[in-house]
């Protein structure tokens, strides 16, 4: 018998297509998606749990609708395979947000982005690895062991979000969800080369992702193509009455992308182009982007964000601040590990978190407790969100002049396993990335190939603003013509996973 396709390697429209043809049905992608994941995994360790009976009887609907001649009413990822990063809630699995913390915590409920995705049809196999509560730039602070590169197992996939990359880099998945608070979509897509797309905030309802900065928490899609993230963003953006912050959203993100760039005005912004750490090899592939959006008919204009530089120091204020509030509730009697035998309640609460928590969440709650004390508050949390206005502003002037502006994602291709030990060193990590969380503007990463000196996946950055995602996915859709889709990881490629 002919070995089944690589569907997590397949696209949404061909998996549509290949559906209404019974070529294949939603039952064998199921099927040998999840043998697939079974046999990568042992290396990547991308999937932290697959959710085989969800996955089959979501199947059968989608089979059952094929045989109605019904697909339509399936939704734009029927048949699609999906996974979620691991601080999502889908009912009946684990939600661990990667920590031992949450170790034994089964989801009671199934958070907006996930079902959304699910009822447009999409395949759940299953819920990804990321770094512990999304702290880090790796997945290397994950309690339960780091995702790796698919592109080289000896280097980390980037993170929070590593798991979601990795998973579509290598083609168990076509569609996989992320979070970025400041930069873990964009950065683990630039260093798998996915496409990865963090949406403006209040596109997409964060009701049942567990926070992190509640006022820069985003989700956002991972897939090889933009026609495809354009796809998932119209299944899971708009209002949600569980999540306050979330818009009305009437965009079909996939209207304009094949409008090409004639007529678009892209900012570049000299300052990123010469900032400290940027690897030639990065500040090249943006420049050659730069240089085919003008070719294809797009004005690159120069613009300024004085105050960008400004944004790291804001957002381990404000970061910090929001995540040591967030993370009160896991306190060993609400909710997370619960340290036995203590007499009195404080003793519990200390020894549950420090044995639950691992060393960069502590640092982060610690830093937020000491950053929001009395007399100390004023001195860090005020002024920097006196910072969040100006950058904020700052987005606002340079959009008067342009419709996105094209930027670096993360200043260098993957690292190695323990190459970046320095916390302050992984941090800047998202120094083109942040500044875009702190101003609330959709960013997204688009692969443009492999450096010239590492030979790995570069991404650069378009950046819309507010509530006009459309217009990087349409840029971005642009230098696609150029690059092409993403591929799948060499040794992914051509169904040799899972074989
Ligand atoms: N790497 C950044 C951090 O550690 C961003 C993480 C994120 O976006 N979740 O805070």
């Amino acid at each position: 018998m002919a070995a089944s396709p690589a569907f997590g390697a397949m696209g949404a429209r061909a998996i549509r297509a290949g559906l209404v043809a019974k070529e294949f049905s939603a039952r064998e992608i199921a099927e040998s998606s999840l043998a697939r994941i079974d046999a990568a995994n042992k290396d990547l360790h991308a999937f932290l749990e697959t959710t085989e009976q969800l996955a089959l009887d979501q199947a059968a609907k989608v089979d059952a609708a094929v045989a109605a001649g019904e697909l339509d009413a399936c939704g734009l990822l029927a048949g699609v395979p999906v996974a979620f990063k691991d601080n999502m809630n889908l009912e009946g699995t684990h939600t661990t947000c990667s920590s031992k913390m949450l170790e034994n915590y089964v989801s009671p409920f199934t958070a907006t982005c996930v079902a959304r995705t699910i009822e447009a049809g999409g395949i759940p196999l299953g819920k990804l690895n990321m770094d512990e509560f999304a702290f880090g730039s790796s997945t290397e602070t994950s309690a339960f062991g780091p995702t790796k590169n698919p592109w080289d197992l000896s280097r980390v996939p980037g993170g929070s979000s590593g798991g979601s990359a990795a998973a579509v880099a290598a083609g168990l998945a076509t569609v996989t969800l992320g979070s970025d608070t400041g930069g873990s979509i964009r950065q683990p897509g630039s260093f798998c080369g996915t496409v990865a797309v963090k949406p403006t905030y209040g596109v997409v309802s964060r009701y049942g992702v567990v926070a992190f900065g509640s006022s820069l928490d985003q989700v956002g899609p991972f897939t090889r193509s933009v026609e495809d993230a354009a796809l998932a963003m119209n299944a899971i953006a708009g209002r949600d009455v569980l999540d306050c912050t979330s818009q009305d959203v009437s965009v079909d993100f996939t209207a304009n992308l094949a409008e090409g760039v004639r007529g678009m005005r892209i900012g570049v912004v000299p300052a990123f182009m010469e900032a400290q750490g940027l690897t030639p090899e990065v500040k090249a592939k943006v420049e050659e982007a730069a240089e085919h959006l003008r070719a294809l008919g797009a004005e690159l204009v120069e613009v300024d964000l004085p105050n960008a530089q400004a944004a790291m120091s804001a957002y381990y204020v404000l970061g910090p601040c929001e995540a040591f509030s967030n993370l009160a509730r896991f306190d060993s009697v609400r909710y997370g590990y619960c340290d036995p035998g203590h007499a009195d309640l404080n003793s519990q609460y200390e020894a549950s978190r420090a044995a639950g928590f691992g060393p960069e969440t502590r640092r982060r709650v610690m830093l937020g407790s000491y950053l929001l004390s009395a007399g100390v508050y004023d001195k860090y949390y005020y002024p920097a969100q006196q910072v969040r206005t100006l950058i904020t502003q700052d987005y606002a002037r340079a959009y008067e002049q342009v419709d996105c502006i094209l930027a670096p994602v993360s200043p260098r291709t993957s690292f190695k396993f323990g190459e970046v030990s320095d916390p302050t060193d992984m941090y800047l990590s998202d120094m083109f990335t942040i500044s875009i969380n702190i101003a609330g503007n959709g960013g997204m990463s688009l692969p443009v190939g492999l450096g010239a000196d590492t030979h790995l996946p570069v991404g650069v950055q378009l950046i819309s603003p507010a509530f006009k995602d459309e217009n990087m996915l349409r840029a971005a859709a642009a230098l696609e013509t150029v690059y092409g889709p993403a591929p799948v990881a060499p040794a992914y490629a051509d169904g040799k996973a899972g074989e």
